[in-house]
């Protein structure tokens, strides 16, 4: 290999969804980039639900870098056919609750659905899949990219660093970004870890199987547990005392060439500390057996592939960016897989990283402080999420407080999406990347609305009532009524929503396209001012233009496919080749 050939501009350990993307970004836009990753693809990873800001962010991402190929990932129609048959559908978010030996109540459950076509929706990722296909998109746009490169070591020198792989001899690059996920090498390398400074403390048993039956085959009938969307066609959480089961179908959506579920079991730490004399299997299923309703579930299942068993689920480091390096989230820091904000913080970061990069590359000053907004605002994040989940923990402790709790979320993942809603309106009018600057301005930084006082008010005051229940501080029903009422005084809760209901447990409706009209024109309109003119200004027409694109790219796909079919039937030659898009380097 010729020196010049070892020299880059950005080198990214960890060739998984995060470092392809990344990469990819950067190519597009003429930074030179070296992706190494550790092992081959397609491989094994963890990280299937996405959420509503997983998709609506990888949109921002792909339109703001024009990446097209990374918008595929962001509807499951799309996901479905330019990606993988073998991913899943995710339509709503369940939650049914479970009491030791006994079949679950229909009405202990909860759900969320995720937004219809166009914009959703959401999907559960067959991760080999997925990063497999972005590591050849990737590839495609210019990234010099090897597998089977394991980084063992990451020298800073003043003007760059030189990563000295296992067996393919030292590379240099001007800035190094560390996509290796939680077993990453420059946090241990720089001695980063730290002891979790979070609340949260759950681990994890997770394996993928076949033969889960669809909840809804098991479950109280439709007329008793009046949720609007089957559990089976979206990710599916069991909750119980302590802790909680997922259930991510790939087989779940009709045109599936998967059998395959993931399932992964998470319990509180201190409540059932992982045993030494049990198999992570044997444990798996002593806890499936305890719920009537989930050993039905499961009676025909079996895994396909070892049981995964955690120590702690939670890491961190102590920093996300230092001098000429940082940190993709999951190589820094994780809380645990409810509310699936894995890939929804790593986007977050993506959109923040790209453009920092290209412009420290063009320049050349990699001066640390250009890249201090993304330690903040990821480390903010995984705060947020970790009061978030600590509290789903201790609301597990009774239906009725998460009922209350469960639409603190909600709310919070309106004014999420609709942050990220705002700028692609505004993109959708404009075609100027520029006006995704908004994102990282008040009050749309971060996640889930967290940057906006009244959102982070609310969330704050919700939170600080669980944590007075667990404290002894505040009995259940005083928790219970505090909740609905900081929900009630933030004025966030739109009028057509019946979040402040305790008997409705879709509190938010569904998202198909009248439901969601009426939740524009309430924010457009009738919402208090703090919400008005920050939100909800526009996305009718986005929405209307983004469905006819929907229907009639669906239309196009199944008249080429026919058209082709025919044609093959009496033709050999075809100049299919030329129509492929060249390389975009
Ligand atoms: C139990 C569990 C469940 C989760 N569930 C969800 C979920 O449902 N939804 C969600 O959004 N998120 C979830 N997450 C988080 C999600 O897994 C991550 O956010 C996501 O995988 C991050 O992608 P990544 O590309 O940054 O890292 P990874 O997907 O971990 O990829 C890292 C890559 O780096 C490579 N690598 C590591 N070290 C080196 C080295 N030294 N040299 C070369 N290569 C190296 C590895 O081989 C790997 O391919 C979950 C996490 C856990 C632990």
């Amino acid at each position: 290999m010729q020196e010049d050939q070892r020299v880059f501009d950005v080198a990214i350990v960890g060739g998984g969804i995060g470092g392809t993307m990344l990469g990819t970004v950067l190519a597009r836009h003429g930074v030179r980039v070296l992706l190494l990753e550790g092992s081959g693809h397609p491989r094994f990873a963890i990280g299937e639900s996405t959420v509503p800001e997983t998709t609506f962010g990888l949109r921002v991402l792909a339109r703001r870098y024009d990446v097209p190929e990374i918008e595929h990932l962001a509807t499951n129609a799309a996901l479905r056919r330019h990606v993988s048959s073998n991913c899943g559908v995710k339509r709503n978010f369940g939650f049914v609750y479970h009491r030791e030996g006994e079949p679950t109540r229909p009405d202990e459950c909860t759900q969320y659905p995720t937004w219809g076509p166009p914009l959703g929706p959401d999907s559960h990722y067959f991760r080999q899949d997925v990063d497999a296909y972005m590591f050849h998109v990737a590839v495609s746009y210019g990234v010099t990219a090897y597998t089977h490169t394991m980084v063992d070591d990451v020298k800073f020198e003043e003007d760059g660093a030189t990563l000295v792989t296992r067996d393919r001899g030292s590379f240099r690059a001007s800035y190094v970004v560390d996509a290796g996920g939680m077993r990453a090498m420059l946090p241990e390398r720089l001695g980063l870890r730290q002891e979790p400074p979070y609340r949260t403390r759950s681990r994890t048993i997770f394996t993928h199987m076949v033969g889960v039956r669809p909840f809804d085959a098991v479950s109280p009938p439709r007329e008793q547990h009046r949720m609007p969307s089957p559990f089976s066609q979206g990710t599916l959480h069991h909750m119980f005392q302590g802790g909680w089961l997922w259930v991510i179908p790939f087989d779940n959506q009709s045109t599936s060439t998967s059998e395959l579920c993931s399932v992964g079991l998470n319990l509180d730490l201190d409540r059932y500390p992982r045993p030494d004399d049990v198999s992570a299997e044997e444990e798996f299923w002593r806890h499936v057996r305890r719920f009537p309703s989930v050993a039905r579930q499961f009676e025909r299942a079996r895994a396909v592939r070892p049981y995964v068993s955690t120590d702690r689920t939670q890491f961190a480091s102590q920093k996300v960016v230092g001098d000429r390096w940082c940190l993709l989230p999951h190589a820094s820091d994780f809380i645990d897989p409810l509310f699936s904000s894995g890939l929804a913080v790593t986007v977050m970061a993506l959109n923040a990283l790209g453009h920092r990069l290209i412009d420290a590359v063009r320049q050349d000053d990699f001066d640390t402080a250009r890249f201090a907004y993304l330690d903040h605002w990821t480390k903010r994040m995984f705060r947020f999420y970790d009061d978030l989940v600590s509290c789903s923990y201790i609301a597990f402790d009774d239906f009725d407080l998460w009922n209350a709790w469960n639409r603190v979320w909600t709310l919070t993942t309106l004014y999420g999406t609709n942050a990220q809603n705002q700028a692609a309106v505004t993109y959708e009018k404009t075609h100027d990347p520029a006006c995704f600057d908004i994102l990282e301005m008040p009050p749309y930084r971060g996640l889930r609305g967290m940057d906006n006082p009244w959102v982070e008010r609310m969330f704050d005051q919700s939170r600080d009532a669980v944590l007075a229940y667990r404290a002894g501080e505040l009995t259940k029903e005083k928790t219970i009524a505090r909740i609905y009422e900081v929900l009630g005084e933030s004025g966030l809760v739109p009028s057509v929503w019946g979040t402040l209901d305790p008997g409705n447990r879709c509190p938010s409706g569904v998202f198909t396209l009248w439901p969601l009209m009426k939740i524009l024109l309430w924010g457009k309109y009738r919402s208090p001012r703090h919400v008005r003119g920050s939100y909800f200004t526009g996305g009718a027409r986005l929405v209307g233009k983004e469905a006819v694109q929907a229907y009639t790219s669906e239309l196009r796909a199944g008249s080429s496919l026919v058209h082709q079919t025919v044609r093959d039937m009496w033709l050999n030659w075809n100049r299919d080749w030329a129509r492929r898009p060249a390389p975009r380097k």
